[in-house]
C-alpha cells in the first residue's frame, strides 16, 4: 500500500494541497506521512512523521511554507519496518540538484541492488527499499536526474508507483506491469498526481488520465512531456486486490469505477452459493438479513443484499477514531485494533441469523473476532460470505503478506476456516466472479495471491548486471 501525492503549480501555496490529498489517500497508509519540496536555496525540504497524517505533520506550519512544486507520502510498511527513517518522502541534495522520492509498491531485487550500491561506498540512511532508487540517482553523478531515474528504473524489479521531485519539475513514474495505480489530474494550470483519483476530488481537480505501465511523465512550466521506460515486459499487471479492499470505492481505477467492481462482486457472491469455494453445511437459507464488517465489505454486501432480495442492516458498528486493522504493523496491535474498532449490536443480532459479508479472508484475525461478538449477541446463525477468493500466496508487489505462514487459506480448507472462525457457513468469490465483476481483461489483472501465477522475475545475477551497467 502507502499513497502517494504530488502537485506542480504555478502558485507558491503547495503545501495545503499536499496536506489535504495525502487526507483522502489516508486509507492507503498510517504508519507515518510526509511532505518534501525545494526551497529558494534550491535545497530540499522534507517534513515527516509517525503516525496519522495530522499526528505527523503541523498543518499550520505547512500552510507557511512556499514552494510551486511538492510531493506528499503515506506509509503503510512492506519493505524496512516501521520507524521514523523509513518515512517518506527520502531526499537528498546531490551532486546534480536537490531530489525527493515517494513511493507505493515494493522493489522485488532491491537487496541486490542495495549490495552492488554498497559496494560502491554507498551508505544507508534507511532499510527502505526506496532509497535503492535515490542511491542510484546519486550514482550517477554526471547525468541529469531525469535520465538518471529513467537508466535507474531500467534495473529494478517489481511495483513502484513513483512522484519525485527535481528540479526540472515533478515526475510521476510507474512500473512496467503497473501493478499499483496512479493518476493524473489537472486544475486550471496546475497539474496533480495521486495514488487514487479520489484524491483529487476533494480539490475539485479534474481526472485526466492515469499514468500508464512504463510510463514516467515530466511535469512541469512547459507542460507534460511522457518518456517510456525501456522494459523487458510487455505485460502489464495491475492489482486486482485493489478493486477488492485496497483502494477507496469512489475512486477509479484503469476508467474502472472500485464501486462497481465491488458491488458487483457481492450480486455474484450471492449468486455463488454452493460452488467449491463454499461450505454450507449449515443453509444461509433461513438469513434474515445482511450485514457487512465495515467499511471496505460494505459495498460487496449492499450487492449481496440487492441480489438475495434480503435488507441490509448496518449491524456491526465502527468506531470511526481508529485505522484500518489489516495495515497496523503488529498480530497484538492487529487484535487489539479489531476489539476497538468493530462492535456487533446485539439488538440486531439476536434471535436472528445473518449473512457477514466481508471483503477478504488474510489471516482471520479479523473475521475471528467480530464473528466471536456476534456469538455473544445470542444470534442463530452467522454465515460468512467472502468477496474475493481465499488468498493463498503471498504479495511481493506491496501488500503486508510476505509469507504463507501468515495466511490462514494458506493452511487451511474452507471447512477448517469456518470452524476456526466459528462461522455456521462460509463462501468465497471465485477468482473468475472477481475477474469479471472488476470488468478488465484477465490478462491485465495480477491475481497471484489467488493462484501463486506470479510474474517471471529476473534473477538475481540479471539484477546484478543490470544494476552494474547503469553505472558504467
Ligand atoms: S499478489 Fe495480490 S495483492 Fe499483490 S499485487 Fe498481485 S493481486 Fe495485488
Amino acid at each position: 500500500m502507502c499513497g502517494v501525492f504530488g502537485v506542480y503549480s504555478g502558485n507558491d501555496y503547495v503545501a495545503e494541497e499536499i496536506y489535504l490529498g495525502l487526507a483522502a489517500l489516508q486509507h492507503r497508509g498510517q504508519e507515518s506521512a510526509g511532505v518534501a519540496w525545494i526551497d529558494e536555496d534550491r535545497r530540499i525540504n522534507v517534513v515527516k512523521g509517525m503516525g496519522l497524517l495530522h499526528e505527523a505533520l503541523d498543518q499550520s506550519l505547512l500552510s507557511k511554507l512556499t514552494a510551486k512544486a511538492g510531493i506528499g507520502h503515506v506509509r503503510y510498511s512492506t519493505a524496512g519496518g516501521s520507524h521514523e527513517q523509513n518515512a517518506q518522502p527520502i531526499g537528498a541534495n546531490y551532486a546534480q540538484g536537490p531530489v525527493a522520492i515517494a513511493h507505493n509498491g515494493n522493489l522485488t531485487n532491491f537487496k541486490e541492488l542495495r549490495e552492488v550500491l554498497e559496494n560502491r561506498g554507498a551508505i544507508f540512511q534507511s532499510t527502505s527499499d526506496t532509497e535503492v532508487i535515490l542511491q542510484m540517482l546519486a550514482h550517477q553523478p554526471k547525468r541529469r536526474p531525469l535520465e538518471a531515474l529513467c537508466r535507474a528504473l531500467t534495473g529494478v524489479s517489481g511495483a513502484y508507483s513513483l512522484v519525485v521531485l527535481i528540479e526540472d519539475g515533478l515526475v510521476a513514474a510507474r512500473d512496467p506491469w503497473g501493478f499499483r495505480p496512479l493518476s493524473l489530474g489537472r486544475k486550471g494550470s496546475n497539474y496533480y498526481v495521486a495514488s487514487e483519483s479520489c484524491a483529487f476530488n476533494l480539490l475539485g481537480v479534474s481526472f485526466l488520465r492515469d499514468i500508464e505501465p512504463g510510463e514516467v511523465l515530466l511535469i512541469n512550466e512547459r507542460g507534460l512531456s511522457s518518456y517510456k521506460i525501456p522494459s523487458v515486459t510487455k505485460e502489464a499487471r495491475l492489482c486486482s486486490f485493489e478493486f477488492v479492499y485496497l483502494a477507496r470505492p469512489d475512486s477509479v481505477i484503469e476508467g474502472i469505477s472500485v464501486y462497481r467492481a465491488r458491488r458487483e462482486m457481492g450480486r455474484r457472491l450471492a449468486r455463488s452459493n454452493g460452488g467449491e469455494r463454499c461450505l454450507s453445511s449449515a443453509s444461509a437459507n433461513d438469513a434474515d438479513f445482511v450485514a457487512s464488517m465495515p467499511d471496505s465489505g460494505t459495498t460487496a454486501a449492499l450487492g449481496y443484499a440487492e441480489e438475495s432480495r434480503l435488507p441490509y442492516e448496518s449491524a456491526v458498528v465502527r468506531n470511526r477514531y481508529v485505522g484500518r486493522t489489516f495495515i497496523q504493523p503488529t498480530q497484538r496491535v492487529r487484535e487489539l485494533g479489531v476489539r476497538i474498532k468493530l462492535n456487533p449490536s446485539p439488538d440486531l443480532f439476536r434471535d436472528r441469523s445473518a449473512i457477514l459479508v466481508d471483503d477478504s479472508i488474510v489471516r482471520g484475525t479479523t473475521a475471528g473476532l467480530v464473528v466471536s461478538m456476534i456469538r455473544e449477541c445470542q444470534t442463530k446463525a452467522i454465515h460468512l460470505r467472502i468477496s474475493s477468493p481465499p488468498i493463498r500466496y503471498p504479495c511481493f508487489y506491496g501488500i503486508d503478506t510476505p509469507s504463507r505462514g501468515d495466511l490462514t487459506a494458506a493452511k487451511h480448507t474452507v471447512a477448517e476456516i469456518a470452524e476456526s472462525v466459528g462461522a455456521d457457513s462460509l463462501c468465497f468469490l471465485s477468482k473468475e466472479d472477481m475477474i469479471e465483476s472488476i470488468g478488465l481483461p484477465r490478462e491485465r489483472l495480477c491475481t497471484a495471491c489467488f493462484d501463486g501465477n506470479y510474474l517471471e522475475e529476473r534473477v538475481e545475477s540479471e539484477s546484478r548486471r543490470a544494476c552494474e551497467r547503469i553505472f558504467d
